[in-house]
């Protein structure tokens, strides 16, 4: 982000909001170089956190994957469509609010887990199971008792 007074490529982020109903970050900056402050608008689109994979790589968040993702653990699922793409807007909604550029890809499990935990045990015990990797059947069924405690 340049500068518009001095064209300094340093400037800093100081304040990040959410305004337009979330479709866009509305950021206050502050040029290193001549301290003058300005503000920009990005579209939230662009403005998703890249995701931090386990092995340290970095990947753009990908809508389709995560959509994939909660399809397959709701597959014959009396669940409708809208509810997924809310949980979708939700989710998304959750990353952005972060202002962070980067986020752990961990983070994107958990809130589909606390999405699909709403829409559907089924559905949550699905993909924990896939999601956690669960070691054996016993950490499975642990899973499983603990959503039946909280009924
Ligand atoms: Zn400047």
């Amino acid at each position: 982000m340049l500068c518009p007074f001095c064209s300094a490529k340093d400037t800093k982020v100081i304040d990040s909001r959410l305004v337009a109903a979330g479709e866009q970050i509305r950021r206050r900056r502050e040029c290193i170089e001549c301290l003058e402050r300005f503000t920009t608008f990005e579209s939230a689109e662009l403005v998703l956190p890249k995701l931090i994979k386990q092995n340290g790589a970095r990947e753009p968040f990908n809508e389709d994957k995560l959509r994939n993702g909660m399809m397959r653990a709701l597959e014959r699922r009396p669940v409708s469509v809208d509810e997924v793409e809310a949980s979708i807007v939700r989710i998304m909604a959750k990353l952005r609010a972060t202002g962070e550029r980067e986020l752990p890809a961990l983070i994107v499990g958990e809130h589909v887990m606390s999405e699909l935990k709403k829409l559907d045990q089924v559905a949550f015990v699905r993909f924990a199971s896939v999601y956690r990797r669960f070691e054996d059947v016993d950490q499975f069924t642990a899973e499983i008792k603990k959503l039946n405690n909280h009924e």
